[in-house]
């Protein structure tokens, strides 16, 4: 079940005296775009799924001359990336969930993604009539919000009680931040009971590369400039031709650049694209050089 927050997008157009908004939505919100129409006097929806709050394309707003931006499903960065007046974040809690698992050990870190903010809590619960001492999460480190909340670029609130747990279950569906949150290395779990697994990037190929491609994220929350200058350079230095490329479309086009390696300097989750493999984020790679 998937609840838009009516009153408080109400309140926000009301309040501003929006007329056009951008809309992102990700995907499996699109079929309930209709419901914003009641609402938003003038919405225009994009046609890109929106994987989190990294995702603001500010750019549209003078194109479309629209006043504001809402981005659904997310919430606000605590810190990285900053947006000004006009970029309104609304989370969607998904409820009805009652997840069953149980892990085999004894001290649980729990951390959740933002859908489930508001059933997590639930959960603990379970784990607790079971026997279980649940550890909660910290806080995050850049671009989730509250407290236990992760998002796979930003596994901090685990990472902040590694050392006092056992394993983690992580209020999830699928396995992507499950196995940012297991490359900590402790086992972690998704609250379906999959099992998660750290992901594996092929180092070997990148210190026989002869030319590298730096790949920077167009969105302003996938954006690693500055990280990406400094693999660069540190890769010069080792003698490889490194060129730098912009974008977040990714297709096959790509190739045509004829790299041995790609480095991701964007959404980490890029680095598990066919098209740019083999790969690694630009922070895993910065461990080794
Ligand atoms: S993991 Fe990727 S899609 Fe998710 S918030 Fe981070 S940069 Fe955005």
């Amino acid at each position: 079940m998937i609840d838009f927050p009516i009153d408080d997008i109400k309140a926000v157009v009301s309040e501003k005296k929006y007329h056009t908004v951008i809309c992102l939505l990700p995907a499996g919100v699109m079929p309930h775009a209709v419901d914003l129409r009641e609402v938003i006097p003038n919405p225009i929806f994009v046609s890109n799924p929106c994987y989190g709050a990294c995702d603001v394309p500010l750019e549209l707003l003078k194109k479309y001359d629209a006043e504001a931006i809402f981005n659904f499903g997310h919430s606000e960065p605590i810190k990285f990336p900053k947006y000004g007046d006009g970029v309104h974040f609304f989370e969607i809690q998904v409820r009805g969930r009652n997840p069953k698992f149980i892990p085999s050990f004894s001290k649980v870190g729990l951390v959740y993604v933002i859908q489930f903010r508001e059933t997590y809590m639930q959960y603990k619960e379970f784990l607790e009539s079971n026997g279980k001492t649940v550890v909660l999460g910290g806080s995050p480190e850049f671009m989730a919000t509250h407290q236990s909340q992760i998002t796979g670029c930003d596994v901090e609130a685990a990472k902040s009680i590694v050392g006092d747990v056992d394993g983690f279950v992580v209020c999830s569906d699928g396995l992507f931040h499950a196995n940012a949150v297991a490359a900590l290395g402790k086992p972690a779990f998704n609250w379906n009971g999959d099992e998660a697994k750290a992901p594996k990037f092929p180092m070997a190929v990148l210190f026989t590369a002869k030319k590298v491609g730096v790949l920077i994220g167009a969105k302003p929350g996938q954006s690693y400039p500055k990280e990406a200058e400094l693999v660069k350079k540190k890769l010069e230095k080792l003698g490889k031709t490194v060129i730098t490329v912009v974008g977040d479309t990714i297709t096959n086009e790509i190739n045509n650049f004829q790299v041995d390696f790609w480095i991701i300097a964007s959404c980490p989750r890029l680095a598990e694209d066919e098209y740019l493999s083999p790969s690694a984020p630009v922070k895993e790679v910065l461990k080794y050089i």
